[in-house]
């Protein structure tokens, strides 16, 4: 999708903005309201606004206001930092599609993404969501897992881990990589639990689980590519 981000918090924009692009979303980000309107005016093909609530000058709920007021045909999802009734109410009043409570794990805001989405049917096709290495297939869609053809049931950071090695096969990654992209919000995680998921795939994959090579001194690779 088209998305434009909205987000006064610069760590996390780039964080989410590198994760969505690593989804194959095209996105533009505005660090404030008033740019927002300006960015969703002067770009063509916007399909979602992700609107954080609390911004600096025009708020998120303002935002969301006007881009309604404008009868602009676009999801918007609203980013709360507070799960008070009110903010959901007033957010949803101001014309969001569906909100999402701060601190969310990014599958929560892919998966509503994905939602919302389906709900506008409109736009290109997205390009085929299916990774694949030797017998393992991953639908990035349904998020499901198979090895040759028997499903296989993951836990969502297992899913990220194995998506992330998928998207890269036959390089090297770090365990810091592999961080970024499976913990991103995670503060308290060390490289050792890149160790101990990787563990944990290679034995719910069973035999297909030696497509995941260690490398020696880096990290981890999926073979081929
Ligand atoms: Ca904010």
């Amino acid at each position: 999708m088209h998305l434009l981000l909205v987000e006064d918090d610069q760590r996390l924009a780039r964080v989410l903005r590198r994760l969505l692009e690593d989804d194959r979303h095209v996105v533009e980000h505005a660090p404030d309201g008033e740019t927002a309107l300006e960015l969703a005016t002067a770009t063509d093909g916007i399909e979602a606004v992700i609107l954080d609530i609390g911004l600096p000058g025009i708020s998120g709920v303002e935002v969301a206001r006007r881009l309604r007021g404008e009868g602009r045909e676009l999801a918007i999802l609203m980013l709360t930092a507070r799960d008070t009734v009110n903010d959901r109410v007033v957010g949803l009043d101001a014309g969001a599609d569906d909100y999402l409570v701060k601190p969310f794990a990014y599958e929560e805001l892919a998966a509503r993404l994905r939602a919302l989405g389906r709900r506008a049917e409109q736009g290109p096709r997205r390009p085929d969501p299916v990774l694949a290495a030797g017998p393992i297939l991953l639908d990035e869609r349904t998020r499901r897992v198979t090895v040759d053809g028997t499903p296989v049931d993951l836990s969502p950071r297992e899913f990220s881990l194995l998506e992330c090695l998928l998207r890269h096969p036959g390089q090297a990654l770090s365990r810091d990589q592999l961080l970024d992209q499976a913990w991103p919000f995670a503060v308290a995680v060390t490289p050792n639990a890149v160790d101990a998921y990787v563990h944990y795939l290679r034995t719910k994959l069973g035999e297909a689980g030696r497509w995941i090579e260690t490398v020696r001194g880096v990290g981890y690779r999926m073979a081929g590519g």
